[in-house]
């Protein structure tokens, strides 16, 4: 349990960042906090493991005082993971794994098998803890970045707007699977992030900051169903009450519109290169008039790698057979075919077939649960 007693801070002279406030956070619970930038909460979430210390007030971690704790016991009782996560590229993923162990001097004997439990935990070979980041794709260096937050089996996690730069297929991954280890491996999480969607979907209570006011803290549905005051309510929008999701809803207002695309006569090393750079594993394929043709996948290129040239055309080793959806299709139509099928996206085109946007299959899933609760 982690506990606020009227925590308050304010840098130096400057006017205070953040208000006075009490907050109760209890064991095994997902938190995200949101709010605008410069809201407070990277102060909030950092004064828990001091990084920042607070001006006034008590923060308590199981009934005892942080203030009272050195700095090898809050890395102990606490990981924290940084935005997007980078992993130290003259590492190898095990020892990139492994630091804060490292860190905590753990004996070799408590070391041993963390890295290969961890790394099986989101389906990465085992020969992967050999290598160096820069041969792991970048949804695949994602998730280490993950796991590396569990290696040392801290209670708590805070987390600072990890996912923030990512695409929207990769960021709906991770933020899938960083659900599923929380609830499986009984942690704390306290989330920091600006997006709402990521707040609804992985929250079991979300804190709202509002130029460094703690406006609400409540669980998912309350604040869904009574906000607050107006900042609330304008932060979740049309999510209100169920008009999230209703008959008339259709694919376009639930796509996400950036998208990662690669035109058709681009080469494979250019599909390389994009894959590495968006950290995705997968692009589409359109081509001049961003017509949608088709799909590329790092792990198709990799496997048949020796039997193709650099300058082999995207359109040599792309998948022809994209399924996708229409914009103006009801949402309540293609549920069907996104949860039945193992894609975990479908891409999305108007009329004329050109590729408008995406629908994330765990968008969807969320928002049938929240339509059965
Ligand atoms: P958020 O993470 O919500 O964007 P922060 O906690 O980073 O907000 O910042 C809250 C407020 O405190 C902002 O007004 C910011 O300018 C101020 N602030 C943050 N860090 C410092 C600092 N080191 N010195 C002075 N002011 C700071
Ligand atoms: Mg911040």
């Amino acid at each position: 349990m982690i506990e606020f007693e009227q925590v308050e801070k304010r840098y130096g002279e400057e006017a205070i960042a953040v208000h006075p406030f009490d907050l109760t956070i209890e064991d095994n619970q997902f938190i995200c906090v949101i709010g605008t930038s410069g809201s407070g909460k990277t102060t909030l979430v950092r004064m828990i493991n001091r990084m920042i210390e607070p001006s006034k007030g008590i923060i308590k971690i199981n009934g005892q005082d942080v203030t009272k704790l050195n700095e090898d016991e809050l890395r102990r009782k606490i990981g924290y993971v940084i935005q997007n996560i980078g992993l130290f590229p003259h590492m190898t993923i095990r020892d990139n794994i492994m630091i804060v162990p490292k860190l905590l001097k753990w004996s070799e004997e408590k070391k041993a098998g963390i890295a290969e439990r961890l790394i099986q935990r989101v389906d990465l070979p085992l020969e992967f803890l050999e290598r160096k980041p820069k041969n792991l794709s970048g949804g695949q260096q994602q998730r280490i970045g993950v796991i590396r937050a569990l290696a040392a089996s801290q209670d708590i996690i805070l987390m600072d707007e990890p996912f923030g730069a990512l695409d929207p297929i990769t960021r709906d991954a991770l933020q899938e699977m960083i659900k599923g280890l929380q609830q499986e491996m009984k942690k704390t999480i306290v989330f920091v992030t600006h997006d709402m969607d990521e707040a609804i979907k992985l929250a079991d209570k979300i804190i709202i900051m509002d130029h460094g006011e703690l406006v609400q803290y409540d669980e998912v549905e309350t604040i869904l169903e009574h906000p607050a005051n107006d900042f609330v309510e304008e932060l979740i929008g049309k999510r209100k009450r169920n008009s999230y999701y209703n008959n008339e809803m259709t694919v376009a207002d639930l796509m996400v519109k950036r998208v990662e695309a690669i035109s058709i006569s681009k080469s494979i090393t250019d599909a390389i290169r994009q894959m590495s750079e968006k950290k995705v594993d997968t692009l589409l394929v359109v081509d001049d008039q961003r017509c949608l043709k088709g799909f590329v996948d790092i792990n198709f290129i990799e496997r048949n790698i020796s039997k193709l040239k650099p300058a082999s055309s995207v359109f040599e080793v792309m998948g022809k057979d994209t399924a996708s959806v229409n914009q103006n299709d009801r949402v309540a139509d293609v549920i069907e075919p996104l949860i039945n099928h193992t894609f975990k996206y479908l891409p999305v085109v108007d009329d004329e077939d050109h590729l408008v946007g995406i629908v994330t299959r765990s968008s969807l899933v969320s928002l049938v649960q929240e339509q059965l609760q």
